[in-house]
């Protein structure tokens, strides 16, 4: 997708603070945090909404949870706490259609959330 923001930020092409990345996915931090780590974790391949999703991505899914995981540790958060979010259409307020898992830590997280 030419005029994807994060297709853009997989190929390069805007700068992103990347934690982590592999033949599959990046992680990198997001550019208007909401708690002190705020990390977006993305397929290289575009995929719009969580709708999109096809039983042959399982994997690729499941991957997405475990890169979130495995930077919780490195952060050291992973023994306090931390939430991941994925965000779908407009209600759950999705403003970026390539999907994306939301790390978000360093802060007490309330629920339900606002
Ligand atoms: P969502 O509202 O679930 O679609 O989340 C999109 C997220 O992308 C928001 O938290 C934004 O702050 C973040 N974001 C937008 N542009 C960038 C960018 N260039 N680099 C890093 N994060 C971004
Ligand atoms: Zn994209």
């Amino acid at each position: 997708m030419s005029d994807c923001l994060f297709c853009k930020i997989v190929k390069g092409q805007i700068k992103s603070d990347i934690v982590y990345q592999d033949d599959d996915v990046i992680a990198f931090r997001d550019i208007n945090p909401q708690a002190p780590h705020h990390i977006l974790c993305i397929p290289r391949q575009h995929i719009a909404t969580v709708n999109e999703f096809t039983p042959t991505q399982a994997p690729l899914i499941g991957k997405l949870v475990l890169t979130a995981s495995n930077i919780a540790k490195q952060l050291q958060v992973d023994q306090d706490g931390y939430r991941i979010v994925m965000n779908c259409n407009r209600m759950a307020g999705q403003t970026v259609f390539h999907v994306h898992l939301h790390l978000l830590a360093g802060r007490p997280m309330h629920w339900p959330p606002g």
